[in-house]
């Protein structure tokens, strides 16, 4: 690794004599000792690197040429980017913007099931809207981004490889360059022509939602891969034309230390010092900037209580000036609001902080006009403008944008055969057999397909659940295993080994069997998510995903080896199943080729292994949920068909794991979350009464509240009202916070059965401030199941709610007789049935 000026070297925390970060003295010391100064870095402490795309003069002049021929409004559009849920052809091309995103939740025409070919067309619609060359204007071709971070996972019938954690335990960079080119070719296919990939961070909390996006905690293994991965996706840095040779632009993410906030907060702060910042976190960014990555996101997080979207002493004295990185920088998604000062419609600081383009996806607008205003006032500086238009425009000379005309008559594009292409499915499947951690084996492996196997647990045929967050939707929620054509589930590969061997199986995801099996094998662990969603308070198991973990229990006393495999984004407390189990395999989330399990499980007709296990842990294994009790299994800890087996000594196993409580969850199992309240009132402004307990009264006899079915006995609260207003609500003392939920489209989800009808009902939140309240009417009728509605928060922010400070995100209010019961209040996603806001 090219390092570290002064030849010093410097591990976080440990920092070693010699370095001029050390603490006490230079100007760590000087940083230390005013609070102005927290969060602003030295970039002659930071390493140099060489930038190798080769300047072309020719292009220079160009751009120079193009400058100088645009008006104000179209540079500013150059530094704009909406998303497709926003924006409409007639935008681009009325606001001249640069570029264009699909987020997580976007897919073409509102329909994030859209089939390749809508993908393509409306590359094509985007793309003529920008060349529109009518009266005098340059007409720059835009670019549109999405996040393939593992595969081109948001089309129907992309390959999905593992998630970056699993590929992080194959410690194999060659492999990574080619799913890096696989990627590049399939997201050609459909048209688009830059991905938000790879992350790069270096998670050094597990309980972050996006520990899995990353490699691993160790930034050697992190920096070892980034040349392969930008290699495999745009090609090799002094090459011209990009997409003339079927290959995207990447997006080294998130700059700097997204993995580094304190307990793992997604968003938060990164309290490290300089010297961890550099070590830790920077370690990626040198391979980046010296295979040319084109373009860098900066991270939604702050260092030292300061946003890294307005940290200029960051983007552009270490990263521009210092790692001499030639490309743009991107914020991220309405990250520009969060800068000190700024809000999502106004923000000048990110630019003049080092931001190129703003990622701007239903605020484009108003960040446009701001721009625009900032400039003509001379607050912009119109030299800091051109900067960062030229940056943008060599970057999409580089490209061959220019000249490669309209998508769908480059290269790749359109060949629908390479979307999931089995010689595509060949790579990720060698990526799973690559990336499985084997963490005990009491003999049971490999297995021999002779006899009866039964495949058991939730994740055993779900190729959603295999694939995490980011695949087809935001979250990686809401799908079936139809939403992956070509695609094979875990429980296909073995079924489809044992077949081929002469054996039998049978699939029951809860352990029940037809025929007594030889062998069991358990497929269990985390459902989908993405970003804070997957936040955690520990390293739990979520409680209610522990079934699997009885069936191994279950298995086990009838005298049935278990093989358990964990299905994961992380490394999570597990002693349970490891220590039920025979044999116990992390496959991280190993996306659509699922049969890269069985190449390695099941061996050949003599028992002998077909493919061996290779992986080993990116990141450490904790010993306890709390983390207090160290780590189980170091970075690189992996057996394989040639360890020695020992006798197992049980993992020490809690039966009562404090979760801290969940933000997410406000109401299950009858009973709301810890801090939060159900309360019953004659309606708003009414004192209400707190329902602890079930039969209860209220509202003089009116109202009946008891316990109803729902998941398990009582689960849910049935509230049988005579008639009259009635108003249920669940709050809290302490004001929350739901403010990033509402720029993530998060909903409110209610699940709700109704036996009777209200007259009419209105769902709402109540915040801080006696007016601060906002509803939007829900039309119920009674049906025979229940059914969780969703609505989005944003519904609520649009009318006014403060939900910065929202002290009840549920406030349901009826008339007339009515009988209804509540399951479940959660945010989320997933909702059955979206409400309209009106
Ligand atoms: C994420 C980025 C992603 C972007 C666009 C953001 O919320 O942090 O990683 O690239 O959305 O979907
Ligand atoms: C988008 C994602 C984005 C997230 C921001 C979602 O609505 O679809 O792409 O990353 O919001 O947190």
């Amino acid at each position: 690794m090219k390092f570290l000026a002064r030849g010093c070297m410097i591990l976080a925390p440990l920092v070693l004599a010699g370095c001029s970060l050390a603490q006490g003295s230079g100007p760590a010391s000087a940083a230390q000792a005013s609070a102005s100064e927290a969060g602003m870095a030295h970039p002659d402490l930071w390493p140099r690197y060489r930038w190798p795309v080769p300047t072309d003069l020719v292009v220079e002049a160009k751009i120079a040429g193009l400058i100088g021929r645009m008006t104000l409004e179209e540079k500013i559009g150059q530094l704009v980017q909406g998303d497709i849920c926003c924006t409409t052809t007639a935008d681009v091309q009325q606001y001249h913007l640069g570029s264009i995103l699909a987020g997580g939740s976007s897919g073409p025409r509102g329909n994030d099931f859209a089939p390749a070919k809508d993908w393509l067309e409306l590359a094509d619609e985007y793309w003529s809207a920008s060349v529109d060359k009518s009266g005098g204007r340059v007409g720059v071709p835009m670019i549109w981004g999405v996040d393939a971070v593992h595969g081109h996972a948001n089309i129907i019938g992309a390959t999905v490889f593992p998630h970056n954690i699993g590929l992080g335990a194959a410690h194999d960079p060659a492999l990574i360059e080619r799913i890096g080119s696989v990627t590049a070719t399939e997201i050609r296919v459909t048209g688009q022509e830059w991905t938000f990939a790879p992350t790069v961070t270096v998670p050094q909390d597990y309980r972050w939602g996006r520990a899995y996006e990353g490699y691993g905690a160790d930034p050697k293994l992190v920096a070892s891969y980034v040349g392969a991965m930008i290699r495999g996706l745009q090609g090799p840095a002094e090459e011209p034309d990009m997409l003339g040779r079927g290959k995207v632009l990447a997006s080294t993410k998130h700059f700097l230390a997204d993995g580094g906030t304190d307990q793992g907060i997604d968003q938060g702060d990164a309290k490290i010092s300089e010297a961890e910042l550099r070590d830790v976190h920077g370690a990626p960014y040198g391979p980046a900037v010296e295979n040319g990555v084109g373009t860098v996101m900066v991270s939604f997080s702050s260092w030292q209580g300061r946003k890294m979207t307005g940290n200029r002493s960051l983007l552009t004295g270490v990263l521009r000036d210092r790692m001499n990185f030639g490309g743009f920088a991107v914020s991220d998604w309405n990250a520009h609001g969060q800068v000190e000062g700024c809000t999502n419609s106004a923000c000048p600081q990110a630019l003049l902080a080092g931001v190129d383009m703003y990622m701007a996806p239903d605020t484009w607008k108003p960040i446009w006009e701001n721009l625009l205003a900032e400039a003509k006032a001379g607050r912009i500086p119109m030299a800091r403008i051109d900067e960062a238009v030229g940056r943008i425009l060599r970057v999409k000379f580089r490209m061959g944008l220019m000249e490669a005309g309209a998508p769908s008559t480059r290269a790749l594009s359109g060949k629908w055969q390479l979307l999931g292409a089995p010689e595509h499915r060949v790579v990720a499947r060698e990526a799973v057999r690559k990336s499985l951690v084997l963490l005990k084996n009491q003999g049971v492996l490999p297995l021999k397909p002779s006899g009866h196997l039964l495949v058991a647990g939730d994740g055993a045929d779900s190729i959603a659940k295999a694939s995490g967050g980011w695949t087809i939707t935001w979250q990686g929620t809401g799908t079936t295993n139809t939403n992956f054509p070509g695609a094979t589930s875990i429980w296909t590969g073995l079924e489809q080994s044992f077949a081929a061997a002469g054996g039998t199986s049978e699939l029951s995801p809860d352990g029940s069997f037809t025929k007594r099996p030889d062998v069991a094998v358990v497929v269990f662990g985390e459902n989908p998510y993405a970003e804070f969603q997957g936040d955690r308070k520990t390293l739990l198991l979520d409680p209610e995903l522990s079934k699997p973990i009885e069936t191994m229990r279950r298995l086990k006393s009838q005298g049935i080896p278990v093989v358990a495999v964990m299905l994961t984004g992380r490394p999570l407390y597990a002693n349970q199943a490891i220590n039920q189990a025979d044999a116990f395999v992390v496959a991280w989330l190993p996306g659509s080729e699922g049969a890269g399990l069985a190449d390695v499980l099941v061996g050949d007709q003599a028992g002998r292994a077909r493919f061996g296990f290779s992986g080993t842990l990116p990141a450490p294994w904790p010993r306890t949920a709390s983390m207090a009790d160290g780590v189980q299994w170091p970075i690189g800890f992996g057996l394989n068909y040639a360890s020695l087996q020992t006798h197992w000594f049980n993992l020490p196993e809690i039966t009562e794991v404090n979760n801290g409580g969940d933000a997410r969850l406000l109401f299950s199992n009858g009973v709301p979350a810890p801090g939060w309240s159900l309360r019953v009132a004659e309606g708003a402004g009414a004192s209400p009464t707190r329902i602890t307990a079930v039969p209860a009264m209220a509202l003089n006899g009116r109202l009946a509240v008891s316990g109803s079915d729902f998941r398990v006995q009582e689960g849910a609260r049935r509230f049988a009202i005579a008639g009259g207003p009635a108003e249920i609500a669940l709050d809290t003392m302490e004001p929350v916070d739901l403010s990033r939920e509402v720029n993530a489209d998060v909903m409110l989800l209610v699940t709700l059965r109704v036996w009777e009808a209200p007259a009419s009902a209105m769902l709402g939140v109540r915040c801080a401030g006696t007016t601060c309240a906002a509803g939007t009417t829900l039309k119920l009728a009674p049906g025979a199941g229940y059914v969780r509605y969703g609505i989005p928060l944003k519904c609520f922010a649009n009318k006014g709610a403060d939900m910065a400070h929202v002290t009840a995100p549920l406030v349901l209010t009826t008339t007339g007789k009515a009988d209804f019961a509540i399951g479940e209040v959660r945010l989320g996603t997933d909702a059955e049935v979206i409400l309209a806001c009106n």
